[in-house]
């Protein structure tokens, strides 16, 4: 039996900032609200529910990765660190097209 660092945790929950009930996403785990993108500051290694900080997860940024995937940089409102989710398939767009918007005005903003 080998020992998997990544659990499946594909589970039904309601979402602690939208409260939005999220359903099974059924391809892979699901690590974020699909509905305001937002996450809980739970795990240490994916789906090990160690971390004990809980803060909430809030999407600053999209990166875009290999095959045009893409994923959804995050920083934590508590502790501050920075964590990258990939962007599941039913997640809001109108959203990721915001994020993407506002980066680019500070973009801008800056140059
Ligand atoms: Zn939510
Ligand atoms: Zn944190």
């Amino acid at each position: 039996m080998e020992t998997k660092k990544f659990k499946m945790l594909d589970e039904k929950f309601t979402c602690l900032v939208c409260g939005k009930e999220v359903p099974p996403l059924n391809y892979t785990a699901r690590d974020h609200c699909p509905f305001c993108l937002c996450s809980i500051h739970i795990d240490i290694n994916p789906g090990d529910r160690l971390n004990s900080c809980l803060g909430i997860l809030k999407p600053i940024n999209i990166e875009k990765g290999k095959q045009d995937t893409f994923k959804i940089v995050y920083k934590c409102n508590k502790c501050g660190e920075i964590k990258r989710n990939k962007m599941a398939n039913d997640d809001n767009y109108d959203i990721i097209l915001q994020i993407m918007a506002d980066n680019a005005r500070n973009f801008n903003a800056k140059s």
